[in-house]
């Protein structure tokens, strides 16, 4: 058995302990992101509730505007009937026609503004729909957030013993280099497979003596450009690529 060898449970080891951390480091950014989404939504819903209330005030004014007009028009006929002449009558007349105009036309603005009102409440149950949603979300992420994170603690727990009996069971020098490619690694595998006569993992090709070092699997040799730790298996046959060139 080739040295390397007894490396490989350790690694795989470590590439779980690594997912595991990897997944709990995923959580809290799930959860803020659902958490922003809700403040994105919160926010819309003020918007549109208070275009809204807007609209509804302007309508009241109008509606202040069309009682003013209409008792003005009381007055003129009250007026109106007291008149002294047919001028004078007609004078009236008019004045209530040209105030009824202006009723007409505020009431077109009102109708207008009806439309809007109804566009408003539409897109404000929409908005308070997409609240709650957003709501539920936040709810269910910091939930499966917290239940995952405890099950993954648990998975640790118990990988982090195996750790120590796989690493128990290296030799200690051997332990450095393969902490020391695990950290050049950036968390990933610390072996590499020869690949012919290049390094499996960072393709870059080997001298000669490496190459047969490897095959010899007496001692630890590591990659010079990825400081991965080389193995050979099914795959490797450094023949391979000599024959092609
Ligand atoms: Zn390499």
């Amino acid at each position: 058995m080739a040295v390397v060898d007894t490396l490989v449970p350790l690694d795989n080891i470590d590439s779980l302990i690594r997912a595991a951390e990897d997944e709990i480091a995923e959580g809290p950014p799930a959860i803020a992101e659902a958490e922003e989404k809700l403040r994105l939504a919160r926010g819309q819903l003020e918007r549109v509730t208070s275009q809204s209330s807007d609209v509804s005030k302007q309508i009241h004014e109008l509606e202040v505007d069309i009682d003013g007009i209409s008792q003005d028009i009381e007055k003129t006929r009250t007026h109106q009937k007291q008149a002294k002449s047919n001028k004078e009558y007609q004078i009236f007349n008019d004045k209530i026609n040209a105030d009824q105009e202006k009723i007409n036309g505020i009431e077109e603005k009102i109708l207008v503004l009806m439309e809007q009102q109804e566009e408003s409440r539409t897109s404000a149950e929409k908005a308070r729909a997409a609240v709650g949603d957003a709501e539920k979300t936040v709810a269910e992420t910091t939930e499966s957030v917290a239940s995952r994170r405890v099950e993954l603690e648990g998975q640790l727990a118990g990988l982090r013993e195996q750790r120590a009996a796989a690493s128990a069971a290296i030799d200690p020098e051997d332990l450095v280099l393969y902490e020391r490619a695990r950290k050049s690694a950036r968390g990933q595998s610390a072996l590499a497979p020869l690949r012919g006569t290049v390094c499996g993992a960072c393709n870059v090709k080997l001298p000669p003596q490496t190459i047969n070092l490897v095959i010899i699997g007496k001692d630890i040799v590591t990659c010079l450009s990825c400081r991965r730790i080389l193995f050979t298996d099914d795959m490797s046959d450094p023949r391979k690529d000599e024959e092609e060139q």
